[in-house]
Parts: structure tokens; sequence; C-alpha cells
């Protein structure tokens, strides 16, 4: 870690920002409560240091994508919270999953029948939550399977359900007609599962406005991410990412800079060079058309992004702010991470999961 952290760049997660956002999760969905999505290591932030500090905040429920993340944020969680499984039970992982306590989302029929069997086979009580597909098309058992489960009820014997869920596919456009078909569609749907508590509504959902069921299920904007896409962001940012300088020359008129000598300059220019490039996460789609801020001034970025390297043209840019190991914001007040996702044509949560296992982290 120390040698990473002489290279320089040192991604910084606010960890009270973290749990001001989670407040302003909670205020926004009233009596609902408010679940982390933690999966991709928090979204790349640090799966135990997030997942503790919301913890301390009062939250009691924790969504990974798959088994492994979940064995290690039990080892890692000391309060015992429940830890939900979100891609379900792949086949042969049941008795891993219930040794480890963790609580699987069956998304099928085939995994709830495996999720019984082990229950039967440990003449125990599993916990488990039920996805039911209320129109995104992705993971969860249809309307029909839902009948057929109503229907036989035998099927949920040695499992408890703790929840009843759905996912919405549009929750970050409020004028998407989708949202009220889905909202329509998992009241009915889980509706036929009286007494279970219930939970759609993920960051776009819970800024809807309609209703929040018993636990929202909230990532991006814990993280600082806008909710809702081209929309004011509620939300406080969590994240920084400076880059420092490593060298900066003067490149005369009709120079290029670069890979493909893609940018050439009609005028004499001052190119900084950054230790920042693709490999370190940072999207090689900005290539000409991405910023870097440095003293709160924009300076565009100058020809192809590098592997481990980006080019600046920092023309008039003062001179005590060029000198090598000089920073530059590449996530900061200037550049959040929304408008870094959409230089790149992506969403915030590609750009911080892209970033976040390749750097030192410091934790405020
Ligand atoms: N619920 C499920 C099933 C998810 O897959 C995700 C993440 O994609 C979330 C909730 C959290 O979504 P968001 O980060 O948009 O709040």
């Amino acid at each position: 870690d120390s040698r990473v952290r002489a290279a320089g760049a040192v991604l910084r997660i606010d960890l009270n920002a973290l749990v001001e956002n989670y407040r302003i999760l909670q205020r926004q969905t009233g009596a609902a409560e408010v679940g982390a999505v933690v999966k991709a290591d928090a979204y790349g932030l640090g799966a135990i240091p997030v997942a503790d500090a919301l913890a301390g905040a009062g939250c009691r429920h924790f969504f990974v994508a798959h088994l492994g993340e979940a064995i290690a944020l039990r080892d890692g969680l000391d309060g015992g919270q429940p830890i939900y499984v979100l891609n379900g039970l792949q086949p042969g992982a049941e008795a891993v999953a219930a040794a480890a306590g963790v609580v699987p989302v069956l998304n099928s029929l085939d995994q709830m029948a495996r999720w019984a069997a082990q229950a039967r086979e440990h003449g125990a009580v599993l916990p488990a939550v039920l996805q039911v597909d209320s129109g995104m098309g992705r993971l969860g058992l249809s309307p029909e399977e839902t009948d057929q489960l109503v229907a036989e009820p035998d099927r949920l014997e040695g499992i408890a359900l703790q929840l009843v869920m759905s996912h919405l596919a549009c929750g970050d456009t409020p004028d998407a007609e989708a949202n009220a078909q889905q909202y329509a569609r998992f009241t009915d749907l889980a509706s036929r599962f009286p007494g279970v508590r219930r939970s759609l509504d993920n960051s776009g959902g819970a800024f809807l406005g309609r209703n929040h069921f018993d636990l929202v299920r909230a990532g991006i904007a814990l993280y600082g991410g806008a909710p809702h896409v081209g929309r004011p962001n509620p939300m406080r940012a969590v994240v920084s990412l400076d880059a420092h300088i490593i060298q900066v020359r003067d490149l005369p008129a009709g120079a290029g800079v670069g890979y493909g000598l893609t940018s050439v300059a009609e005028a004499p220019r001052r190119i900084a060079t950054i230790g920042v490039g693709y490999a370190d996460g940072w999207p090689r789609c900005v290539s000409n058309r991405g910023s870097a801020y440095i003293g709160g001034r924009r300076v565009p970025v100058a020809g192809r992004v590098s592997m481990d390297s980006m080019t600046l043209d920092v023309t008039g840019i003062e001179e005590n702010l060029l000198q090598p190991g000089a920073p530059v914001e590449l996530l900061g007040p200037h550049q959040g991470i929304d408008h870094a996702a959409a230089d790149a044509d992506t969403i915030a949560y590609e750009i911080l999961t892209q970033l976040g296992a390749r750097y030192a982290r410091d934790y405020l």
C-alpha cells in the first residue's frame, strides 16, 4: 500500500458524506428502511469500511451480488446484519451459503427448490428473499411462476421469506412510463405474500415520490451519484481523486501529442503529463474531449489517453501549479462522478467501479 501511495494517486472517500447521504435517503423515504447495496466492493469504494460506517449510522440491511462478496462481508462486519445475495444461488453453492448464514435472493423456482432441499437436509429453516419480475425482464419469477408458487405453497417449505423484492428498469428516469407499470405490478405480485416485507426502490426509485414499501435498496446515491439522470443532484459528493503531474513541456505550433498524434494545435501550447491512464480506470474514450482541473481551472485532455498517463493542455496555467508532483483534480469539487461519466458517455457506476480497484484509498 505504501508503494502504491508513493506512486501518487489516492482515492479519497468521505465517510461522513456517505452517512449524510444515508440520512438524506432515510428522510426521503419516510417509514421505509434504507438498505445499502455494497456489491462490487461498494461500487469500488471498499465494502467493509462503507458497510461499517453505514451500520454505525443505523443501516441494518446489506446487499451484494455474489456469494463470495457476501462471505467476505459476513467475515468483516461485526453486527450480524443480514447480507443478501442479489444474483441468487449458483447450483452447488447451497451448502456454502447456508453455512455462511447469508440470505440468497431466490430468482427462480429452481433456486427455490435447491434452497428448500438444503433446508430439508439440515432440518433447518433457511432465510431467503423472493424476487419477482415486475417488468425489467432480468431476474425473478415471472407473473406465471408467481401464480404457480402461490398455488403450490409447499415449494416454500423450510424457507423463511424475509422479503419479496423486484427491481426498477427506469428508476433513474422519472418520466418513464414503465415506472407506474412496475409499481402497480409489484404491488399486485407482492400482495400474494401477505405479511412479507416488500422492497422495490433503488436510488432513483427513492426519489420518485411513489410507494417506498418497507425497504429501499440504495447504491449510487449513497456514493454521491445523481439518483435521476440529468436532474439536480441532492446527494453529497463522497469520492475525490487527484492525479499528479509527471512532466510539463512546451510544444511548438503544429506539433502533435500522444498516440496517433491526434491532437495538433495551430499555436504553441504547454502540455502536462499526469500519471493516470486507462489501466488506472480512467476511460480511454475521453481522449481529446475529457477534462481535468488545476487550481479550479479546466484543462482539456489533449491527445489520446495512454495506458498509465494522459496529456493535458495546460497553456496559461500558473507556473507554480505545474511543478512535478503537483495535484490535478480528476474527481472533486469541479468534476463530480456524473460529470466524468457524461464525458465518457457512460454512467457514474462504471466510473466508480473501474477506479475503485486500482488506488490506495484514504477514508476521511
Ligand atoms: N437493487 C438491485 C437488484 C440492484 O441490482 C442494484 C444495483 O444495480 C440496486 C438495487 C442499487 O441500485 P442503485 O445503485 O441505482 O441505487
